[in-house]
């Protein structure tokens, strides 16, 4: 199992350790919700926990980098969430990165980063902090199609909704046409390939498409939106990615239109 399989999550696990966690959780939320008997407002909101003192590295690089905020930022100018969903950056002891809907709590691990960054350090990457904050981007927005999947209550079956949050990143990342946004899918790609080496056996209870299947996802879509500016991704069997990506873009901005700012 490694950090590239996130997922949806039940909140039990979550709660247990939230119970056990120090006074910095009590007192959080108090700075979240502003003056008392105020809702929160509805949209993407970002929260940061003391690292467990083996992460304090990777909690530093994600909050120096300020890698959550513009991704947080964006995805509140493209949509209006009905509630406000959390993004809280934590220690999670390997328990994974992932979304909690009946907390609607999206956990992103400072654990995961350490095992990601490990990933392409013995890929002998040469700029791995700048891999490592492309993962941290393309995981935020598939962690955000968990929390809409649950907003708009597309009643998805497990595997069925992993699939569709892979697909909203590639909207996000891809749907203005930025650069950018491809070199973070085809980055993430590359991790879900170096964990895919890693652990050539994957879980068989694993909710998610094996890694190999969710890195060319990422490369068709990346392919499929601008066919010209990747002809080394032109493979044969890459054909249809234009008509996949059509109908990808299609499909998930019919299910967000009740969200979508005008
Ligand atoms: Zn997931």
């Amino acid at each position: 199992m490694t950090a590239r399989n996130t997922h949806a999550r039940a909140s039990a696990a979550r709660a247990a350790r939230a119970a056990a966690t120090g006074l910095a959780t009590l007192l959080l939320p108090l700075a979240l919700t502003g003056c008392a008997g105020q809702p929160p407002t509805p949209e993407f909101a970002i929260r940061y926990e003391e690292p467990a003192p083996a992460d304090a590295a990777e909690a530093r690089f994600l909050r120096d980098r300020k890698l959550i905020e513009p991704v947080l930022a964006d995805l509140n100018a493209y949509l209006a969430l009905p509630h406000r969903v959390t993004v809280t950056a934590r220690s999670c002891a390997g328990e994974g990165t992932g979304y909690d809907p009946a907390e609607r709590l999206v956990e992103l691990c400072y654990d995961d980063l350490t095992e990601d960054r490990e990933l392409f350090d013995h890929a002998g990457s040469p700029h791995p902090d700048e891999d490592l904050a492309e993962v941290v981007r393309e995981t935020i927005h598939h962690e955000a199609g968990h929390a809409l999947a649950d907003a708009l209550d597309l009643a998805l079956d497990d595997r069925a909704e992993e699939d569709a949050a892979d697909r909203f990143a590639q909207l996000m990342l891809l749907r203005t046409g930025r650069p950018e946004g491809e070199t973070t899918l085809l980055t993430a790609a590359r991790a879900y390939d170096l964990a895919a080496e890693a652990d050539p056996a994957p879980d068989p209870s694993d909710e998610h498409a094996p890694p190999a299947t969710r890195a060319e996802s990422h490369r068709c879509a990346v392919h499929g939106a601008a066919p010209a500016r990747h002809p080394d991704l032109a493979t044969p069997t890459r054909a249809h990615c234009a008509t996949t990506w059509a109908e990808t873009r299609s499909a998930w901005t019919r299910d967000l239109d009740p969200l979508l700012r005008r």
